[in-house]
């Protein structure tokens, strides 16, 4: 399918600007997979020449397929006074080895003279020297056009002069970005306009939210003739934040009859919103548009017929179109039918009449109440689903555990304890470590080891804790998703309590009883 808007994220570069976000390089692995298997066209995984953490992710992603979208890497234009070749940050832009390479540039004279102390035509020259030189490395090559609609609004000639320089040297895409997000719909519209009549290349829009506008403006651009969209799942990103993919993808297709992203990933919108948030370790926003929890949630009214005639008055599109829900007292049935998706999901046949699905439903309900969120623990759920259809009872079972710390001249050391049991085999273990969630994942291995020699090669990748309100109001629960991986798989488990440590054990025990089922199944 050719889109005739290419959807552009930058939620693993723009968007960890923001505000409390940081991926890890296995959580931006894990982003690009999900926005690859998603459909959008591009990926910019970071700035190489900015960190050495983006540096990593490309040497991870480089042995990595992505079936839609092409990986980008993003970085400027050279500095002054030197070739291309002999700036260091656009060499990293080549050793990224990804297809595509971003890079932006000055369009305003007023950066050009006063940020960068340079002189106009040593602008156009520097961006017209990157791009035939990443040309003739054979990247395919977005030039950003930096703070350009402030830009064309000082002086169109020369703005229009320094994207002339880009095409002349073979870039592919020209974007127009509003760089300070306080650009009007209207002006956005009027520009877009005039560089689309002087350009002959894809015309891209990025735009930031300083003023509420941010999807808004990148729309504008594109009924005024931009076919690239950038922004970011969440409208993650510096300030305010940019332009909100999660808002721009359904809008495309539902609102404006355009082809952006596959259709069959719509539904899969909110689940990416979602897996986005708990991988970035934020609370999920509920007054997000489309993909939050309250984005159809209408307060019940008593008598059921007539609240399913209102509701869907106040709705402007099917919920489930884009994979929410509708969040009132009669929303059983669609809970159901979520579940049998999941399930089918995660290798399980069922059928919205399935004789335990009541019960399944009715147990993920109680545990969500309790906290648990199961977006980003498949495992977990998987187990629970499982539990609930075979009846089967754990592969293995914790009798006990203590966990103790002391300090030692400035150090920490703990020691954790634990009785497993298996069938009727007991094993008793301890084991150190330099904290104590650590500790009890040793202990809790080594005893197990013994009898499931394969679960050496288990390891976890991700730990995260988040304090979430409590339901009773008496005290703060504590929830913990662990990622794991035997090599082969990868699984979230999640564990809630009041107390951290019988919460990260609850999600230990869920990952380790993963890795059995996952063994089991494939020998
Ligand atoms: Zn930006």
């Amino acid at each position: 399918m050719t889109p005739e808007v290419e959807i552009y994220d930058t939620t693993l570069r723009d968007g960890t600007q923001g505000h409390g976000i940081s991926f890890s390089v296995a959580d931006k692995l894990r982003i690009a997979d999900r926005l690859d298997t998603f459909g959008v066209q591009y990926i910019e995984g970071g700035w190489p020449g900015s960190n050495p953490k983006d540096i990593e992710f490309f040497a991870e992603a480089r042995h990595r397929t992505f079936k839609h979208a092409r990986l980008a890497a993003f970085g400027s234009t050279r500095r002054k006074d030197i070739a291309a070749a002999a700036d260091d940050q656009v060499q990293l832009l080549i050793a990224a080895e990804t297809p595509v390479v971003t890079i932006f540039g000055k369009t305003s004279p007023l950066h050009v003279r006063e940020v960068l102390q340079t002189t106009l035509d040593e602008n156009l020259a520097m961006i017209g020297d990157t791009v035939r030189f990443l040309k003739a490395h054979g990247k395919f090559v977005v030039y950003d056009a930096e703070h350009c609609f402030d830009g064309f609004k000082e002086d169109t000639p020369y703005a229009l002069a320094t994207l002339h320089a880009a095409e002349q040297a073979g870039a592919d895409i020209i974007t127009l970005c509003d760089t300070n997000g306080g650009s009007l719909s209207g002006e956005i519209a009027t520009i877009t306009r005039v560089a689309r009549e002087e350009l002959r290349v894809r015309i891209g829009i990025h735009t930031h939210d300083d003023i509420g506008l941010g999807v808004a403006n990148a729309l504008a651009a594109i009924e005024a003739g931009a076919t690239h969209v950038q922004g970011t799942i969440n409208g993650y990103g510096e300030r305010t934040g940019n332009c909100n993919l999660t808002s721009v993808i359904p809008i495309l297709h539902f609102k404006l009859k355009m082809r952006g992203v596959p259709v069959e990933s719509l539904p899969l919108l909110t689940e990416l919103s979602q897996f986005v948030d708990e991988t970035a370790n934020l609370r999920a926003n509920p007054r997000l548009p489309w993909v939050g929890a309250a984005a159809f949630s209408h307060k019940g009214g008593t008598h059921v017929n007539a609240v399913q005639k209102v509701l869907s008055s106040y709705e402007h599109i099917d919920p489930g179109s884009v994979g929410n829900t509708r969040h009132v007292l009669i929303s059983d049935l669609a809970g159901r039918s979520n579940i049998v998706m999941k399930a089918k999901e995660l290798g399980f046949d069922l059928g919205n009449d399935t004789a335990h699905l009541k019960t399944m439903l009715a147990t993920i309900k109680d545990l969500e109440h309790k906290g648990y969120e199961f977006e980003a623990a498949d495992g977990s759920l998987t187990l629970l689903i499982r539990r609930v259809l075979t009846g089967a009872p754990p592969r293995f079972t914790v009798d006990a555990y203590h966990v103790s710390m002391r300090s030692e001249g400035g150090s920490s050391v703990c020691e954790a304890t634990v009785k497993v049991r298996v069938g009727d085999r007991r094993a008793h273990t301890v084991a150190d470590g330099d904290g104590p969630v650590n500790a009890l994942d040793a202990a809790l291995r080594s005893a197990l080891v013994t009898i499931y020699p394969h679960l050496q090669s288990v390891r976890l990748t991700d730990y995260k804790v988040r304090i979430i309100d409590s339901t009773t109001g008496t005290a703060a629960t504590t929830r913990v998703l662990i990622q794991s991986t035997d090599g082969v798989t990868e699984w979230g488990t999640i564990g809630v309590h009041e107390n951290i440590i019988e919460a990260s054990l609850q999600a230990l025990v869920d990952s380790l009883e993963c890795a059995l089922t996952h063994s089991a199944a494939r020998a």
